[in-house]
């Protein structure tokens, strides 16, 4: 048999850090200090830290770490591959706790590490191009599916005081892409801006007869509502809201079954994972090993301390 698990940049360190510096860094090393590219010499001996380079323009020393989610961090290359491989072929994601027990360290670098690569798989913009699924969803003859959940909410670990659930707005490309959002509130105001901004004007949107939906319809070339109070549940294969539903079933089940501690300040980054688990599925044709790059990739340009982190969060603290 061959385990995915024995390739080289999974188990050797200066493996793991070519592999990445082949992926972030295509046509040859990047200073990060001067933005020359392909003018460095990498360091070697017993002495130098690995992966080290020197920029043959500005003299000074970088790694391929510099200006990503890698920056800063103690936790080998090799490590933060395999830690990516597992979150990016588990479908429900990993626990916090299952992390600490596989890679050892602290549970606080355990649920950093789980943070940062959250950080890697988050579309950073509306207008990000590449494989993050940047550009607005949806088209001319494309449907979009909106719909919101609650997540959060339960007593379960927090002395009898119920935090108020929190809303996440999803949008579904049929056979597509799917862009979520943690949002203050369900209200027009709140999620009109978001739905005109990132889906196509041309876009047939989909969405259930929630009144707040009427006022953002009217935006697109077509709008239809299911009524899910009503016994046609679904009304024929065109008025579903079938795809964001499947798609809020896997999430919540990630979310209840998997993360226990999911507060309100780290929601977007737990969204963000399962849409990017989604949006590089294999129904695609990405696999576990391709998803994986394209995490990597993701690294890039993205810092996230853990200061930054740490304060963000609300309500629940970190398990530790
Ligand atoms: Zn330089």
């Amino acid at each position: 048999m061959k385990s995915v698990l024995n390739q080289p940049e999974l188990c050797n360190e200066e493996a793991a850090i070519a592999y990445v510096e082949a992926r972030l860094w295509p046509d040859g090393a990047v200073c990060p200090h001067c933005g020359v590219i392909g003018e460095a010499t990498k360091l070697k001996g017993k002495t130098t830290r690995p992966g080290l380079w020197k920029c043959r323009a500005c003299r000074k020393p970088f790694t391929v770490r510099m200006g990503t989610v890698f920056e800063s961090s103690h936790v080998p290359m090799h490590i933060w591959i395999q830690a990516m491989y597992l979150m990016c072929a588990s479908k429900k994601g990993i626990a916090t706790r299952q992390l600490h027990r596989t890679f050892g360290g602290s549970l606080k670098t355990a649920w950093f590490l789980g943070h940062r690569i959250r950080e890697a798989m988050t579309v950073l913009k509306v207008d990000d191009s590449g494989p993050f699924g940047g550009g607005q969803l949806g088209g001319e003859n494309e449907v979009v599916e909106a719909d919101e959940t609650f997540v959060g909410g339960k007593a379960r670990n927090r002395k009898g005081k119920i935090p108020p659930k929190t809303p996440v707005l999803s949008l579904v490309e049929r056979d597509g892409r799917v862009r979520s959002f943690r949002v203050p509130d369900v209200t027009a105001q709140t999620l009109k801006p978001i739905i005109v901004s990132h889906v196509n004007k041309a876009t047939y949107l989909m969405t259930d007869d929630a009144p707040v939906y009427w006022a953002i319809g009217d935006q697109f070339s077509g709008h239809g509502t299911v009524n899910h109070s009503a016994e046609e549940y679904v009304r024929a294969a065109f008025w579903h809201t079938n795809t964001v539903e499947n798609f809020f079933s896997i999430f919540k089940r990630g979310i209840y079954g998997c993360y226990f501690h999911v507060s309100e300040g780290h929601l977007h980054r737990y969204a963000a994972e399962f849409d990017f688990r989604h949006n590089n599925r294999i129904g695609l044709g990405i696999d576990d090993q391709t998803r994986t790059d394209r995490a990597i990739l993701g690294a890039k340009g993205k810092r996230l301390t853990y200061e930054t982190t740490a304060l963000t969060r609300r309500e629940t603290p970190p398990p530790f």
